[in-house]
C-alpha cells in the first residue's frame, strides 16, 4: 500500500466514463448517466470481494464507523469499547453520535485485548469495536464469544486491513458490521471514501437511508422519496467511486506484491534473536501492508526508529509518541477540547481518561516498530532495505548491552 502506487489506465478509464456524461451524483439522473452507476457497481464488487450480502459506500472511513453504529441503533449515552491504539477517527465517530468511547488495552496482536474488553463491560455498553491495525487482526473468536455472551454488537474497523482474513473469512465480514476507508493512503484508494459491509438487511437499509438524508431511495422520482427516519449526508461521489472501482480490481495483485516484499524484510529480521513479531491469531492471515516487530524495550525501539529515519529507511513508524494513533498524545480528548458543549453524560463518561494509565498498551506500543510495505519497490530496493534494517538493529543491540 497505498493503492495509488499502482494508478494507471484502469483508473483513468473509469473516471473518464463519469466525466463524459457529467453525472457526479450516485443516485438518480437515470436518463443522463448513459448506464454508468459507478457507486452501485463498486458496491457489488465489494459484496463479491468481501463475500457479504450488503455493501454501502459512504464518504470516508470515519463516516463508515458513524453510519455503522447509527444503523445498529448506537447513540446518546451508549458506551462503545475500543482500543488505545487506533486512529483518532475511531473515537470521533463514536462521539459524533453522542456515545461514549471506552478505550481499553491492546495485547501482543496490537489490537483490542479480549481480557481488557471483558473488564470494561458495564450496563451501558452497547458495542465492541475492534480495530484491525496495520494489516492484521484481533482474536475474532474471543470477541465474538464476549459479544454473544453479553448481547453486544460487534463492529470491525477494517480500514487498515483490507484483504486480510480470519479462518477463511475477510476481515470486516465477521462482526455485525464492518467498516472500510478508501482514503488517499489506504490499500484501495478513492481519494476519499469508505464503506459499511454487513449481512444484516436492516442494518444495510438503515445505512443506505441514513447516509443520504434519510431518503428511502424508493422509485425513480427523487423528489417523491419519503423519510422513514432522520439522516445526514455521508454520500460518496461517482468520481470517487470510479477510482475505487478500478482499484478493487487490483486488490489480488496488491496483496501478492505486499506479501512478497513483507517476506523478504521479515526473513532478514528473523535472523536477530532479540526481534519478535506481532502475534497473528490462529487461523488469521495478514494483508501484509505493514511489517510489525518488537524490540526488547522502549529505549532500543526509539533508537532504532531514529536510526531508520537518519539512514534513509523511510515509512517506519514508532507509535509511542505518535499524535495520530496512540492514546498518550490525545490530550484534546482527555481535556475535551470541543468547539461546542459536550453532553454532560459524555463528559462524565470520559472522566476516566484523566487518570487511567495503560501500562499493557505502553508495553507493546513502546517496543513496536511498524514498517509500511510499498508496492513500488524493486526487488533490489527491498533487498537493500532488508540488509540496512538488519545492520541498524544489530548495531544498536550491540551497543545497548
Ligand atoms: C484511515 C482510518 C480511519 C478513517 O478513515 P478516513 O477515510 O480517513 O476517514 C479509521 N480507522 C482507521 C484504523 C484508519 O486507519
Amino acid at each position: 500500500m497505498p493503492g495509488f502506487e499502482l494508478f494507471g489506465d484502469l483508473e483513468k478509464k473509469e473516471v473518464n466514463d463519469v466525466l463524459e456524461n457529467g453525472v457526479l451524483m450516485r443516485y438518480g439522473f437515470d436518463g443522463m448517466r448513459n448506464g454508468h452507476w459507478k457507486a452501485k457497481e463498486l458496491e457489488k464488487a465489494l459484496e463479491n470481494t468481501f463475500q457479504v450480502n450488503h455493501a454501502q459506500l459512504v464518504s470516508s472511513g470515519t463516516a463508515a464507523i458513524s453510519v455503522a453504529l447509527a444503523a445498529a441503533g448506537v447513540g446518546a449515552g451508549d458506551e462503545v469499547i475500543l482500543p488505545t491504539f487506533t486512529f483518532v477517527a475511531s473515537f470521533e465517530a463514536v462521539m459524533m453520535l453522542g456515545a461514549i468511547p471506552i478505550l481499553v488495552d491492546i495485547d501482543d496482536t496490537l489490537t483490542l485485548s479480549p481480557q481488557a474488553v471483558e473488564k470494561a463491560i458495564t450496563p451501558k455498553t452497547k458495542a465492541i469495536m475492534v480495530v484491525h491495525m496495520c494489516g492484521s487482526m484481533a482474536n475474532m473468536d474471543a470477541h465474538q464469544n464476549i459479544c454473544s455472551k453479553n448481547n453486544l454488537l460487534l463492529v470491525e474497523d477494517a480500514c487498515q486491513a483490507i484483504g486480510a482474513t480470519y479462518k477463511g473469512k475477510v476481515l470486516g465480514s465477521l462482526g455485525d458490521l464492518g467498516c472500510f476507508s478508501f482514503d488517499f493512503v489506504k490499500t484501495i484508494t478513492c481519494g476519499e471514501g469508505g464503506a459499511v459491509i454487513t449481512n444484516n438487511k436492516d442494518y444495510y437499509i438503515h445505512s443506505d437511508h441514513y447516509s443520504d438524508h434519510g431518503h428511502d431511495h424508493v422509485g425513480n422520482d427523487r423528489g417523491a422519496e419519503s423519510h422513514p427516519f432522520l439522516g445526514y449526508n455521508f454520500r460518496i461521489s461517482e468520481l470517487h467511486a470510479a477510482v475505487g472501482l478500478a482499484q478493487i480490481k487490483r486488490l489480488p495483485e496488491i496483496l501478492k506484491i505486499q506479501k512478497k516484499n513483507y517476506s523478504i524484510l521479515r526473513d532478514a529480521l528473523s535472523q536477530i534473536p532479540e526481534v519478535t513479531f506481532r502475534t497473528v491469531p490462529d487461523g488469521g492471515e495478514e494483508n501484509y501492508s505493514f511489517l510489525n516487530f518488537f524490540l526488547p524495550d522502549l529505549e532500543i525501539a526509539l533508537k532504532v526508529s531514529e536510526a531508520f529515519k537518519n539512514q534513509g529507511v523511510d515509512a517506519c513508524f514508532q507509535y509511542y509518541n505518535n499524535n495520530w494513533h496512540y492514546i498518550r498524545k490525545w490530550d484534546h480528548l482527555k481535556d475535551l477540547k470541543s468547539l461546542f458543549p459536550i453532553p454532560a453524560e459524555v463528559k462524565t463518561g470520559l472522566e476516566y481518561l484523566k487518570t487511567k494509565e495503560f501500562p499493557q498498551s505502553d508495553h507493546f506500543i513502546g517496543r513496536n516498530i511498524s514498517c509500511l510495505i510499498k508496492l513500488s519497490w524493486t526487488e533490489e530496493q527491498v533487498n537493500e532495505r532488508a540488509k540496512k534494517m538488519f545492520e541498524i538493529i544489530k548495531s544498536i543491540l550491540l551497543n545497548s548491552y
